[in-house]
């Protein structure tokens, strides 16, 4: 079944997606030209990812970059069908450029009509003594609806992030840390114990678990795929090899995101497509993953409604009229 015409004006969320990762690629070219600083292009896996990723952050260190970042994003998934996004940032960045980001949110809100709010990434790799200053950093700031947590995974336990994650739920966070993407069922798992996630990030490799897949199933825990970035970074071998039909299969409440699009050479309408082949989508279907990206979200309830009747409109039809 090919995918619908109109599938970039389905309205959508996106749900898992990395503030440097989201740059234009071409804007990424015009900083590193302008810091004169070359940034590796070469990637197989998540380390040497890691290194190109952290090299271009290198070079987004003027003011506007990142204002520029949101606000080109903006736009970017506008032409997607994008309604609502959650950026997840650094705690690494200043205060100025916090400020600076924000009010490129409320920008975006106002003039492409997507709302975007952050959530706050914690590494595993940060060291453990500054994790409650990165959260009070961002004590203040209304548009921060989550922590996470990402960084390897194999290897490092997630018990020094426990009081922090209890603290953010506190001051009314939800919880969305990275699990099942370079590790196996047991990541996932362990978050599920120690951090209390709404929602997760990848969480693909659970797929290894059916037990741990039923009860994601049962107890509606999203996850937040990203079938390109799992390709790209070897978590599958091909596409065609992509747990997702396994997972939507069972019952699991996923939907589809770019993860680092600017690196990754795709977007979001072209995640969907993925998807679409691999589910065997039809138009209903493809309007379920949409409903799915909301409900998977921490956006307003009021917000929520808006969009899924937004949804609904598509799904029977008059959207394709709207063109
Ligand atoms: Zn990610």
């Amino acid at each position: 079944m090919s995918a619908p015409a109109d599938l970039a004006t389905l309205p959508k969320a996106e749900l898992h997606i990395h503030l440097e990762g989201a740059v234009r690629p071409a804007t990424l070219e015009e900083f590193s030209a302008r810091e004169g600083v070359s940034i590796p292009r070469d990637f197989t896996d998540l380390n040497s990812f890691v290194e190109r990723y952290v090299s271009a952050t290198q070079v987004m260190i003027r003011p506007g970059d990142y204002r520029r970042i949101v606000s080109e994003y903006a736009e970017d998934v506008k032409r997607a069908g994008v309604r609502y996004a959650e950026l997840e940032i650094s705690p690494a960045l200043g205060p100025r450029t916090l400020d600076s980001f924000y009010e490129a949110a409320e920008a975006a809100s106002d003039e492409q009509d997507v709302v975007i709010r952050f959530v706050l990434g914690l590494g595993r790799l940060m060291p453990h003594g500054i994790l409650h200053q990165a959260l009070d950093a961002t004590r203040n700031v209304p548009s921060l609806v989550a922590i996470g947590l990402g960084g390897p995974e194999e290897g490092f336990a997630n018990e020094p992030f426990v009081e922090v994650f209890a603290e953010a739920r506190r001051r009314g966070l939800r919880s969305a840390p990275h699990a099942g993407e370079n590790a196996g069922p047991a990541s996932v798992r362990d978050v599920l114990d120690s951090l209390k996630p709404d929602r997760i990030q990848h969480g693909v490799r659970s797929v290894e678990d059916p037990e741990l897949v039923r009860e994601l199933a049962e107890r509606q825990i999203h996850l937040a795929v990203c079938p390109t970035s799992n390709l790209r970074l070897g978590v599958v071998e091909s596409l065609d090899e992509h747990p997702l039909q396994e997972l939507w299969a069972a019952g699991v409440q996923i939907s589809v995101n770019t993860d680092d699009p600017g690196f990754f050479d795709c977007d979001l309408v072209g995640e969907y497509e993925i998807a679409g082949r691999l589910l065997d989508l039809d138009r209903s279907g493809y309007a379920r993953l949409a409903r799915n990206s909301i409900d998977g979200s921490f956006a307003p309830e009021e917000l929520k409604r808006e969009i899924r009747s937004e949804i609904e409109t598509w799904e029977t039809g008059a959207g394709a009229a709207r063109g």
